[in-house]
């Protein structure tokens, strides 16, 4: 079973918008074991549109289009679907009556130019729409079923889930795809590439591909499968198997914040953890404050960003900062144990480097950073070198997501 989804709008050609209703649309296909051959995005123009329409409706049996169903002048594609069908546009009085209501609801006065959006190809259907005025189509052109539903993105939502899954549904037979992302960090996309090789080989179902951006590397795995238990099982013996292979690398699944991991690891194991963060600028604390629940094992963080505050807020020696600088083996070690100490936390993780682009030296270049980390055992400090060619703000999120990682290792017992 083949679709074909066509976005309509000047602002998508233009560039001003994001065409995000083909994405969703292409994974909520993918999910009802459709095939989606094609996405094509064509102006608010009546030729255009409707060559759109003819071509698709002429190679694949699903046609899902978003767009150009407003009240506005530049809204056409009503007439184009009507020009493609070789049919006039009627105006159906009971959707005048509905879009009316719309308005009533809210305490206004339908204006005029909303009586565009009862008009409808001859032959064609309405497709109620719950939560705006531009009602959908259902039309047959050609031999493909055609699907018109409004641009705005949560509109379309609906209406696609309401009236257009379930027909897509039902010429599949229960076909699925699931899919499955795993997020690792602490190892290259080639070396864990090099491990799941016969994984990702061309043509396998489960599919097995890997992504990254800033250091974490997302192992996406897409099952399918005859009926939705079968995809399932598939998809996760394959997850299985990853986990296997990949170990502690593995942070999340479909969840691509460490902090997650950490706050389930604390919140498990009935632990606390506090911050000094230089660098960073409070990112650790905001990560994971982020999630709900966080009062349960994050106590307090501080910005610890002059040498003053260091020694005011932390009580690190004056001399110690000259000596080694801030950016140094004994300060990070000595803002964790600190931070811990004044805390009364388990943890305390500690933070300071150069975020750049300015500050670095031959000795201490951009992208040194040191990472703190103390607990009951004492107080571990790695050195990371997360290089120059890295804009301040990657080695700042690099930094926290690094020193997070190295919690959530050490929650597990892996380091
Ligand atoms: P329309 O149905 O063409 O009047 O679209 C209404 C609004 O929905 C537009 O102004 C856009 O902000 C938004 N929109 C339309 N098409 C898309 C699309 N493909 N992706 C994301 N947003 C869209
Ligand atoms: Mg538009």
């Amino acid at each position: 079973m083949d679709a074909i989804i066509i976005s309509i709008g000047s602002e998508l050609t233009t560039g001003q918008t994001v065409d995000t209703n083909s994405a969703w649309l292409s994974q909520r296909l993918a999910e009802a074991g459709v095939r989606v051959l094609r996405h094509v995005t064509v102006p608010d123009e009546v030729a255009p549109i409707r060559e759109a329409f003819e071509r698709a409706a002429s190679e694949a049996a699903f046609v899902l289009v978003t767009g150009g169903l407003g009240p506005t002048a530049d809204d056409l594609t009503r007439d184009a679907l009507a020009a493609a069908m070789g049919v006039g546009l009627e105006m159906r009085a009971e959707y005048v009556e509905r879009i009316r209501a719309f308005f009533d609801a809210r305490g206004r006065e339908m204006p005029e130019a909303n009586r565009v959006q009862a008009l409808f190809p001859a032959g064609s259907e309405p497709i109620e729409n719950t939560c705006g005025t531009a009602p959908g189509i259902r039309a047959r052109l050609g031999e493909a079923t055609v699907f018109v539903m409004p641009g705005v993105p949560r509109e379309m939502w609906v209406m696609y889930e309401r009236d257009v899954r379930p027909v897509l549904a039902s010429h599949t037979g229960g076909a699925c795809m699931l899919a499955a992302t795993l997020y690792c960090f602490g190892a290259g996309e080639s070396d864990i590439g090099e491990v799941i090789r016969d994984l990702m080989a061309r043509g396998r179902n489960p599919a097995v591909g890997t992504t990254a951006k800033q250091g974490v590397i997302g192992v996406r795995v897409h099952a399918w499968g005859d009926r939705r238990d079968d995809a399932s099982a598939k998809l996760e013996a394959t997850v299985a198997e990853l986990r296997g292979r990949l170990g502690s690398l593995i942070y999340g699944r479909d969840d691509d914040r460490v902090a997650a991991a950490v706050a389930e690891l604390l919140k498990a194991a009935g632990r606390t953890v506090a911050t000094a963060e230089s660098c960073t600028g409070g990112l650790i604390a905001k990560e994971l404050t982020d999630i709900a629940g966080s009062s349960a094992y994050f106590r307090e963080g501080l910005v610890t960003y002059a040498n003053e505050a260091k020694t005011r807020l932390l009580g690190i020696p004056t001399e110690v900062l000259a000596k080694c600088g801030a950016v140094s083996i004994e300060v990070a070690e000595a803002m964790a144990v600190a931070c811990r100490q004044f805390a009364g936390t388990d943890y305390a993780l500690s933070v300071t480097g150069i975020a750049g682009p300015t500050g670095g030296t031959a000795h201490k270049p951009v992208g040194l950073v040191y990472i703190g980390l103390a607990d009951t055992a004492g107080c571990r400090v790695t050195e990371h070198r997360f290089g120059e060619f890295l804009a301040r703000d990657e080695i700042r999120e690099r930094a926290c997501r690094t020193a997070l990682n190295r919690l959530r290792l050490r929650l597990l017992g892996a380091n």
